[in-house]
């Protein structure tokens, strides 16, 4: 391939199919009560347990009626409010006032809505007639006894509690939260709120790692931050390998004198890979730490947060029980030039907009690996394939629109 400087660089789509199939699922489960379901994993298919609605109704404010009977004044003989069913039956001639919701009296076969009547005295008239059916929804129109609802291996949002609530559910069976240790390395880190000293930078990349493991909804073990001293990494990977599923450290993972991660890993463990052709974010390491899974994450502030979302969060949710969708990627038109070489997959942090109709995607201003304002205000990656070169203005390039757990 003309496209590698570095051929022994994977490929990020081979690096995450191979990191797929060497990890498993967690397989312990826990039935959890429907408040605290958000975000939780089905461990089973969630079914329906009767039909949804469980009863013909009206979709309308108005009467209740037989279709062929509107042509004539329509006597009211009573009414049908939600939670309060018309107990008789229609006659010929006869309409029972309803509400929306409310149990379509035996006997009747439409509603006819409020609007499209005049009333005089006991009787309405109908001014638009109904065809039969109409405004009625049907009993197990949404969903019918039996039916899957939700597949195994599904996150609920907030909607799908909603959902479970009205299937009558208090609680549901979900995979037991993954549990994963973070670390961050480097002897010139200081955790924020501390005065700063010469030469030092701050501990960034761990308050946006463990963020976006909160959002993922796994138990997070803190670690800290570890100096760089192979004992120090040492004791820290083996705590991490013993206590967690999956671990994922910042720093390390390269060719420098300091970058100790690496080879702890494959001395404690089993590197898998450790070097992706994504950019930003070259040197990741994925391996083994025991039984848990190991994600050495670069520690250049941009690449770290982008091999944790495009690299290991898809592997984590594999891990979590889920089966997620791969994300969703749009073509849009460039707004602005790309200088690139062919070789790394690159995700460029970039602003989507749809103007006039069309999509736009616009740079986000300076890309370096170092620098993490480039995300602030970004909504969507730019991603240039591996083989492609520059891109010009103009030209249409793939989007995937960032999803709730980078931003
Ligand atoms: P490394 O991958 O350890 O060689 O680090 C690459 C660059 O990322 C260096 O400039 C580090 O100072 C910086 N860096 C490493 N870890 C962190 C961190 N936790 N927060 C912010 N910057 C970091
Ligand atoms: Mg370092």
């Amino acid at each position: 391939m003309a496209c590698c400087d570095e051929p022994q660089l994977i490929p990020v789509r081979d690096a995450i199919a191979r990191m797929q199939v060497a990890v498993q699922s967690v397989s312990d489960t826990e039935t959890v009560a429907l408040p605290d379901l958000l975000d939780r994993i089905t461990a089973e298919p969630v079914r329906a347990g009767f039909n949804v609605p469980g009863y013909d109704n009206s979709a309308m404010d108005g009467y209740a009626l037989r279709a062929d009977d509107a042509g004539q004044p329509l006597i009211v003989v009573g009414q049908s409010l939600a939670g309060h069913r018309f107990e008789g039956e229609l006659q010929p001639g006869q309409c029972v006032r309803i509400m929306t919701g409310a149990t379509i009296p035996a006997g009747a076969d439409a509603v006819v809505m409020q609007e499209n009547t005049k009333v005089n005295g006991d009787s309405i008239k109908v001014l638009k007639s109904p065809s039969a059916g109409e405004n009625i929804r049907r009993a197990g129109e949404d969903i019918s006894k039996g039916q899957e609802v939700f597949p195994a291996g599904y996150r609920f949002g907030p909607i799908d509690l909603a959902l479970l609530a009205s299937l009558g559910l208090a609680e549901a069976t979900v995979q037991r939260r993954l549990k994963v240790a973070v670390l961050s390395t480097g002897d010139e880190l200081t955790p924020p709120g501390q005065p700063l000293k010469d030469g030092h930078i701050y501990d960034s990349n761990r308050y946006g790692i463990i963020a976006i493991l909160q959002r993922l909804n796994v138990d997070v073990l803190d670690l800290g931050l570890i100096p760089d001293q192979p004992d120090a990494i040492r004791a820290a990977l083996e705590r991490a390998g013993s206590e967690a599923d999956a671990v994922v450290s910042s720093g390390g993972v390269s060719v420098g004198d300091a970058d100790y991660v690496k080879d702890i890993l494959g001395e404690l463990g089993e590197i898998g890979f450790w070097k992706v052709a994504i950019k930003p974010g070259k040197p990741f390491a994925f391996g083994h730490l025991g039984r848990a899974v190991f994600f050495g994450l670069p520690g250049n502030p941009v690449s770290s947060m982008v091999t944790l979302h495009q690299l290991a969060l898809p592997i984590l949710r594999t891990m979590a029980g889920e089966a997620p969708e791969p994300p969703l990627q749009i073509t849009a038109k460039a707004t602005s030039g790309y200088k690139k070489r062919p070789g790394r997959q690159d995700f460029q942090r970039a602003t989507l907009r749809c103007v006039d109709g069309e999509n736009q995607v616009g740079s986000n201003g300076a890309q370096g690996s170092g620098v993490l304002t480039s995300f602030l205000g970004a909504n969507a990656y730019t991603v240039l394939e591996a083989e492609r070169g520059k891109v010009e203005a103009g030209e249409f390039v793939t989007v995937i629109p960032f999803d709730r757990f980078i931003t």
